[in-house]
């Protein structure tokens, strides 16, 4: 029980600090104080229950069939309190579960860049990718198209949900190239609720190992239990290459060839029970009902060796005649992934029904030197622009020569998991930098050069001109005069 009640009131039903910014949240129907209405505490306990769970408890007590194990693992919620779990008629009927005994109030959201209802030109979207992905313009471009008609399709609300089909999305690219980072910054473009899993922990229920319905089981707990914008968020399956058919064998496939099939249903879009705030159905929590008929599926993966099958299809089919190939032919082509095609994925192992289901293909290219090098400094939150800020608040300015940049891009490159690499890398070489500017006051700006990179003599130092202002002034000169 929170500190903030008063003990000297001794009939124990008070409700909790509406100031703060915690409320109760019913032992029973696990509503919070905000759509519940008042909690009554349990002396002693730390457990508070809602007046209509508390009415209703007493009444299924007094009655002659009452069985406390039925009632707590029959507790459907929606039957329950039909409207406060989203499934009456009211505007504002919010799915909101938790899991804890207190919870954050609800915060209003954020206002999106993008409102879904409204949602802007494929080419608006692309502009915004572009400010945080570098490169991987096609990728850009086809997933701007079909999250606009993937919610446009929302926005409509069809009745007849087959006369569009859902634009679930296959993304292949190698490691580090920008798949979860592109996936991550479009819902918060969008401002919708983003669950990320790794199908390698997927098996088919009864194994161990998640269930596969557990990925929806995530995307309600980010969206706070709010099965309503839980429906129109995104999912996002990494490492979807490793659930391929496995060849030759003879055990039954329980991660691989199983969790494709199980995963058909939620891709199309259909009605699953979820546990709120669990990931197993076997669990004491409360079940709800979420449709993923809207929810937007991004299955992404490296899917390493597929350019062999790529390479083995393009030359056996022109082996013969005179279009005939040479068997290296394609061995120089970095970008040879971009020809793939739905006969390669199933020689992969992907099961055509699975394929079926993500109709839009996109790939990634893979890192090159230039591309690590404006990684570093293009994006919004570029690794530089944030040692530049830090830097500045020492007042000092903080500059890179570009050869400084392809050496970082070469080391980083050398360590093939993409741009991954280059923070670690960067990390490095700026730890002496970063130790010893503070300790000088008179420096003014440092360049880092390639020669001090490769240890081959000191940065380049411009000391200041004007006496180094204190954090006083820095901040008086930043408010402005009142008045
Ligand atoms: P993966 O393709 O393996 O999912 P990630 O998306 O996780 O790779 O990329 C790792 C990190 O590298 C990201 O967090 C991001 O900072 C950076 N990164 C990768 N690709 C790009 C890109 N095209 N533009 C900007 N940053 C990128």
């Amino acid at each position: 029980m929170s500190n903030d009640h008063t003990d000297d009131n001794n009939t124990n039903d008070h409700t909790s600090d509406h100031g703060g910014d915690y409320e109760d949240v019913c032992y029973l129907c696990r509503r919070p104080e905000s759509i519940a209405g008042r909690m009554i505490h349990i002396p002693g306990m730390n457990m508070a229950i809602c007046v209509d769970c508390m009415e209703r408890s007493l009444r299924m007590m007094e009655s002659s069939s009452f069985n406390p194990n039925e009632m707590m693992n029959n507790f459907n919620l929606k039957d329950f309190f039909p409207g406060s779990y989203g499934d009456g008629d009211e505007e504002d009927d919010q799915m909101n579960i938790p899991n804890s005994q207190r919870v954050k109030k609800r915060q209003k959201d954020a206002k999106p860049i993008f409102d879904i209802g409204h949602i802007p030109a494929p080419h608006v979207i692309k502009g915004q990718l572009d400010e945080y992905v570098v490169g991987q313009e096609r990728a850009k471009k086809v997933i701007s198209v079909a999250v606009y008609n993937h919610y446009k399709r929302i926005a409509a609300n069809l009745t007849d949900k087959s006369e569009i089909e859902k634009s679930n999305i296959l993304m292949i690219g190698p490691t580090g190239c920008g798949k979860t980072y592109l996936v991550r910054t479009l819902a918060r473009l969008l401002n919708v609720p983003l669950a990320i899993t790794d199908a390698t922990t997927l098996t088919e229920a009864g194994y161990i190992g998640d269930d596969i319905e557990s990925v929806v089981s995530k995307l309600l707990e980010v969206a706070d239990n709010d099965v309503s914008r839980a429906e129109q968020g995104i999912i996002f399956i990494d490492e979807i290459d490793k659930i391929a058919k496995k060849r030759n064998t003879t055990s039954r496939d329980v991660s691989g060839e199983s969790v494709q099939q199980g995963l058909l249903k939620l891709l199309e879009g259909s009605e699953v029970e979820v546990p709120v705030g669990a990931t197993s159905k076997n669990s004491m929590a409360p079940l709800v009902t979420v449709d993923t008929s809207n929810i937007l599926f991004i299955c992404g993966g490296a899917f390493s060796d597929l350019d062999k099958i790529i390479r083995q299809r393009l030359t056996s089919r022109s082996s013969i005649g005179f279009e005939a190939q040479l068997k290296d032919a394609f061995d120089e082509d970095k970008n040879i992934i971009r020809r793939v095609t739905a006969e390669d994925l199933r020689n992969y192992g992907m099961i055509p029904e699975f394929l079926g289901r993500l109709p839009i293909t996109v790939t990634l290219d893979p890192m090159t030197e230039d591309m690590m090098v404006r990684i570093l400094k293009e994006p919004k939150h570029a690794i530089l622009k944030q040692y530049q800020k830090l830097l500045e608040l020492d007042e000092v300015k903080l500059d890179f020569d570009d050869d400084a940049l392809h050496l970082i891009a070469e080391k980083a490159m050398k360590k093939d998991t993409g741009a991954r690499a280059l923070r670690s890398v960067i990390e490095e070489y700026m730890l002496d930098i970063m130790y010893e500017i503070p300790k000088d006051e008179n420096i003014g700006s440092v360049t880092i050069t390639r020669d001090y990179l490769e240890g081959k003599g000191g940065p380049r130092i411009t000391l200041r001109t004007e006496p180094v202002k204190g954090i006083t002034q820095i901040l008086e000169q930043d408010t402005p005069a009142e008045g």
